[in-house]
């Protein structure tokens, strides 16, 4: 397969195009900057990867089997409204240059399959629903890019197979989630970050990266998928299993104005979460290796 990837200098863009490159996959990096991406695939480690800023996507995405889509600014930083917007022209920008360049592709050099990323963000935030495929949008902010986002990746041409990967918190040592939770731990003696009841809808990027995978390779990974582990748990616990697999005490916590002083109204990606279910994962015969969040924990932590 060759296969493009906005996004793939990112946290799970990195981990996906290891696992691609261990199956022998032809791998195009569709990147904002060329010499940020030559850094972080070198030639030498990376033979025969090719590395594209965006006048030269057209030519990596004709031709490509399959294109997979994470491109967007983080965010987890504090939130301003020209954050917010681009935040959200980001995700829509880069999906719908993406989906045009596909369906502008001659019919023979057309990719056949587009996994594009969409986030867990998409319900809405709850202490008490549960979410699965089928359940409908929230009304926040986030809920509203992913919609757009979505739908965005939804306009590609008929023949090509779309994947939605609603994707949950992420689990991996070299950046995401823990990379933001972990100093917070060491600052505030750990603890819970808020009230410690929100939901926390993980998964561990080998997962994910698996999960993408299979929405690559199987043509029964279509619309919308879950991207969360199978045991979501609230963010206390969350904080607890950390706080035990780090040695260190989980009884401070981190109180909302701290969080809210830090990350402006972006804290509520922290402050309030969703229990989010992988329903369809599961009825596709997908295997999670982590299933429990004390166990991704270990294996990231060891
Ligand atoms: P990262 O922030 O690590 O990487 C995202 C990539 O997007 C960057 O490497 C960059 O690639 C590109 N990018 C960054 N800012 C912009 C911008 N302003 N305009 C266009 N492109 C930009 O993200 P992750 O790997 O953590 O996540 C990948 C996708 O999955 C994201 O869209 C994210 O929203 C989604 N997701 C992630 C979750 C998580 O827990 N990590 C949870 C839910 C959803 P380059 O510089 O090469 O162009």
């Amino acid at each position: 397969m060759t296969v493009s990837v906005t996004g793939a200098t990112g946290f799970i863009g990195r981990k996906l195009v290891q696992r691609l490159r261990t199956d022998n996959h032809s791998i195009r990096v569709l990147t904002r900057s060329k010499s940020k991406a030559e850094q972080i695939f070198p030639a030498k480690d990376f033979p025969g990867i090719v590395i594209a800023e965006e006048s030269d996507w057209k030519d990596c995405v004709q031709g490509s089997t399959a294109v997979v889509n994470l491109a967007g600014l983080p965010i987890s930083t504090r939130w301003s409204p020209e954050i917010k917007k681009e935040i959200k022209d980001s995700r829509i920008r880069v999906t719908s240059k993406v989906v045009d360049l596909i369906n502008n592709s001659p019919a023979d050099a057309r990719p056949t399959v587009l996994v594009s990323a969409t986030a867990v963000g998409y319900y809405g935030t709850s202490e008490t629903g549960v979410f699965d495929e089928n359940s409908p949008s929230g009304k926040d902010y986030l809920a509203e890019v992913c919609r757009e986002w979505e739908g965005t990746a939804l306009k590609a041409n008929k023949d090509v197979r779309v994947a939605l990967i609603r994707i949950g918190v992420v689990l991996g040592k070299d950046g995401g989630a823990l990379a933001m939770m972990i100093p917070f731990f060491q600052m505030f003696a750990g603890g819970p970050l808020g009230s410690g009841q929100q939901w926390f809808s993980w998964i561990h990027v080998d997962d994910l990266v698996n999960l993408i995978y299979e929405a690559l390779t199987n043509p029964s990974y279509k619309g919308v998928i879950n991207g969360t582990a199978p045991n979501p748990v609230r963010l206390g616990e969350m904080c607890q299993q950390l706080g035990s697999v780090l040695s260190r005490p989980s009884w401070l916590p981190v109180p909302d104005f701290a969080l809210k002083a830090l990350l402006g109204e972006g804290a509520t990606v922290v402050l309030e979460g969703q229990k989010v279910l992988p329903v369809r994962a599961k009825e596709l015969g997908f295997e999670f290796k982590y299933k429990y969040v004390k166990d991704a924990l270990r294996a990231i932590m060891q």
